[in-house]
């Protein structure tokens, strides 16, 4: 059984995407799994800390009210680890490098109140990975850089020090549902993105319906309307997939009105255990901190070899 690690960012609310692509299977692998809460990469820009504290405690409940109660669940901010093993990083890490981030270049270089941190991002990245030994690590195409950063700092570290890291392989995740956001549907869901096109998991039924009502399709009528076709049908395609992946058939449905109605009924469906759990748990908040609280425990734990290993090997042990 080789070591599986996930961590979310809470710098939004959980979306059926995150559901469908990101928990779900997450909710399949739970054996020697670490699944945490990047609370401190979710600082690298302008934040409140009551939104923060308030999505974290959100988050985390949604995770074990989706079924994630087998996995280690902790909160990266509680396994000082992470911060202690990134400043190791900085030292093996080149501004070279780190200039060259394309996430980097996009969202924040050449801004003068850029954080420091959303530069460092990528090396806490590194830290979050390397810390747990996992053999490979699945990433979509955003991460692929970071990851491949990661990679370098752990070749270069062992070489310049000692064998301390494990260098993770890096695979491409088999292609999940990647659901695509209502408004917009040539882009994907995302839990920072405008409310609008995005179903949250604590989304009431209403809500889910007028979101799902106002969902852009396109203006084909007639009886094979409803098809599938990702180039020129964007939004009818993600309908029907939200609606295959919730469990759903879009049998004998010829109208968008029709479609809609079962996609929302699909959806409601999907989300209404969820909710229902996730209201008992927020009922019991002292229960999630335990969770979590045990989590971070076994986190501290399995990491400390690995950091102390590596403080030794630089030349501070
Ligand atoms: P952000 O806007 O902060 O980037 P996000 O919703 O894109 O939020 P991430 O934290 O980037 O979420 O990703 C968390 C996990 O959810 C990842 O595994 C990612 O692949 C998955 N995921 C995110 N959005 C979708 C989506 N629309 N469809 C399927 N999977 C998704
Ligand atoms: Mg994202």
């Amino acid at each position: 059984m080789t070591t599986t690690l996930s961590l979310l960012t809470p710098s939004g609310r959980l979306t059926l995407g995150n559901l469908l692509g990101a928990l779900r299977p997450m909710s399949r692998r739970q054996e020697d799994a670490y699944y945490g809460l990047s609370d401190l990469h979710a600082m690298t820009t302008t934040h409140d800390p009551d939104l923060l504290r308030s999505r974290t405690f959100e988050m985390a409940t949604l995770l074990l009210a989706v079924g994630l109660d087998r996995a280690t669940l902790f909160r990266q901010s509680r396994v000082p680890a992470h911060a202690e093993l990134a400043y190791l990083l900085e030292c093996t890490a080149y501004t070279g490098e780190l200039n060259r981030m394309v996430q980097f270049k996009e969202k924040g270089r050449g801004v003068a109140a850029t954080r420091v941190s959303l530069y460092t991002y990528p090396v806490l990245m590194a830290a979050d990975i390397l810390l747990y030994r996992p053999a490979v690590v699945p990433v979509g195409d955003d991460q692929r850089q970071h990851v491949e950063l990661t990679r370098d700092l752990a070749v270069r570290f062992n070489r310049a020090y000692g064998e301390v890291f494990t260098v993770p392989e890096i695979t491409t995740p088999s292609a999940g549902a990647r659901v695509m956001d209502l408004a917009d549907p040539t882009r994907k869901m995302s839990k920072s993105a405008d409310a609008a096109g995005s179903i949250f998991l604590l989304d009431p039924p209403d809500v889910v319906r007028r979101k799902v009502s106002r969902a852009v399709t396109d203006s084909e009528t007639g009886p094979s309307a409803v098809r599938p076709d990702r180039e020129s049908k964007p939004g009818v395609t993600n309908l029907l997939e939200i609606l295959a992946a919730c469990g759903g058939s879009a049998t004998g449905i010829t109208t968008y009105g029709a479609l809609k109605k079962a996609v929302t009924e699909a959806v409601v469906a999907e989300l209404e255990p969820v909710q229902k759990r996730y209201g008992d748990l927020a009922a019991d908040p002292a229960y999630v901190t335990e969770v979590y609280a045990a989590g971070a425990a076994r986190c501290r734990e399995v990491t400390a070899p690995v950091l102390a290993a590596a403080q030794s090997a630089i030349g501070l042990g």
